[in-house]
Parts: C-alpha cells; sequence; structure tokens
C-alpha cells in the first residue's frame, strides 16, 4: 500500500499538470460518471493531503476525495490520451497531459463539510505543517495496544504504512509489541523528529531511505527497486547491525518485522 509520501508526491504532480486552468473529467468505466460531470470542465484550484487522503479541489466547491487503498494507481500521460485500458474510474485531461485513477478504494466527490469529516477521524501527518505531534502522543502514552499497531492506526499519525512502521521501530529500538503507555516521551519525541525527515526525504526523492549510511551494506533489499531496509520484508535473515534472525509476525491483520536483539 502506498504510504503518505506517495500521496504528497501525487498532489504535487497534480497541481503541477493541472491546477489553474480547466480540467475534463470523465469516468471511462462509469462507476464515477455522475460526479466526474458535476467537476467536468471546472478549473482546479488546489489539491491537499492528509495522511493517505487526497484531495481535488474544483471551483466553487466540489471536491475529488481519493483513497488508493491496496491497489489503486494514477497513470499519467501526455496528451493526447490513448484510449482508456481496462478499468479506469477516473481520467482527468489538462492542457499537456492527463491522468488515469484505477482501483481506488475511494473516489467520491464530497465538499467542505464533508473533508473535514474526514480530517477529524486522523491523527497528524507527518508531512504537513499543521502536524501536531501532541495529539499522537496524547493517544499514545494512555493506550495498552502495542506501539507497532498504534504507529499502523491512521487515527493516531496519517500516512504511515508498513516499511516506515517496522523500520521507524528499528532505528529507534523499540519493541514493535511494546505498549504504547510503555514508550517515554522522549523515545516518542525523538521517533516523531525522524518519521518527518524520514518522510520529507521519501516525499523528495520518490523512495523511501531509511537505512542509515554505515549501515548501508550486505545484503541487498528485498526485491529489485524497492528499498533497501533493516528488517522490513527480512523475516529470517540476519540483522544488518547485529547479525541475529529477523523475526516477523502478524500484528492486527498485517506482518510487522523487527530484531529481538536491537529493540526492547
Ligand atoms: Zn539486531
Amino acid at each position: 500500500m502506498p504510504e503518505g509520501h506517495t500521496l504528497h508526491r501525487l498532489a504535487r504532480l497534480h497541481q503541477r499538470r493541472f491546477a489553474g486552468a480547466p480540467v475534463a473529467v470523465s469516468s471511462p468505466q462509469g462507476r464515477f460518471a455522475d460526479s466526474a460531470a458535476a467537476v467536468d470542465g471546472r478549473v482546479l484550484r488546489r489539491t491537499s493531503v492528509w495522511g493517505k487522503h487526497l484531495f481535488h479541489h474544483y471551483t466553487d466547491g466540489p471536491i475529488v476525495h481519493v483513497h488508493l487503498g491496496l491497489y489503486g494507481s494514477f497513470t499519467e500521460h501526455a496528451t493526447p490520451m490513448p484510449a482508456p485500458v481496462g478499468q479506469v474510474r477516473m481520467r482527468m485531461v489538462g492542457a499537456e497531459y492527463g491522468t488515469d485513477l484505477r482501483g481506488p478504494t475511494v473516489c467520491e466527490l464530497i465538499d467542505d463539510a464533508q473533508v473535514a469529516d474526514v480530517v477529524a477521524r486522523l491523527g497528524p501527518d507527518p508531512l504537513r505543517r499543521d502536524a501536531d505531534p501532541g495529539w499522537a502522543w496524547a493517544r499514545i502514552t494512555k493506550s495498552r495496544r502495542p506501539i507497532g499497531a498504534l504507529l499502523m492506526d491512521q487515527t493516531v499519525i496519517a500516512g504511515v504504512g508498513n516499511v516506515y512502521r517496522s523500520e521507524l521501530l528499528f532505528r529507534h529500538a523499540i519493541d514493535p509489541y511494546r505498549v504504547g503507555r510503555a514508550i517515554t516521551e522522549a523515545e516518542f519525541t525523538e521517533a516523531w523528529t525522524d518519521l518527518v525527515a524520514l518522510m520529507k526525504i521519501g516525499l523528495r526523492r520518490g523512495k523511501i531511505f531509511v537505512v542509515r549510511p554505515e549501515h548501508d551494506h550486505g545484503a541487498p533489499s528485498y526485491l529489485p527497486d524497492r528499498p533497501r531496509t533493516y528488517v522490513y520484508r527480512r523475516a529470517g535473515d540476519p540483522c544488518r547491525v547485529c547479525g541475529t534472525t529477523v523475526h516477523t509476525a502478524e500484528l492486527e491483520g498485517r506482518n510487522v518485522f523487527w530484531c529481538p536483539e536491537c529493540q526492547r
């Protein structure tokens, strides 16, 4: 599943490609046809993101809300656009570029009040300037749930996925099963600061970088073109720092990875 930096990159791309001019919006597949017709030909004013939620704000109010979920993706083409291939939920076409959205979990037309409802259910997004880490800390320090689960809970922190979750806990030597109440404020503050920095690197470079230069050697990444990681998808391999076998287990429905020696 795409993590928050990917959504912020898409928002910036769509802003650059489409904002300030009328956009032709359609739904070749048909499932978004009525909503597409309601914004077709309007000017895209701006884009915004909170966590993994992307918003396209059009003139006079309507907002397209997209959540990619596990399978959603945008595919860009230079204009003129080729004929749609497969299940294109939404097609946006500007002067020089167009993009096709396929397979999202959410693609809906909403208004400002509904955006506020979506955002009210989300924790701070580390990539937003208005992010308030105090909100996340207040939730974590009261919780008996494992920190590994809390980090993936979008109502605690919005935008973190499985790679940043597993890697952040490794970088801060925290066992994913330690409960929120047992995390110190200093640990949280250091981890939050690091998370913001890591996600900014992801946003700038379009790829996750989490391994410190002094550990950036040894076994390659788990798949070609994927990030080199300390523990994510490295179960059974030796820890890059201490050599202990990396563990994995299911935690609230998603696999978490950790080094039982480095993380306490
Ligand atoms: Zn280790």
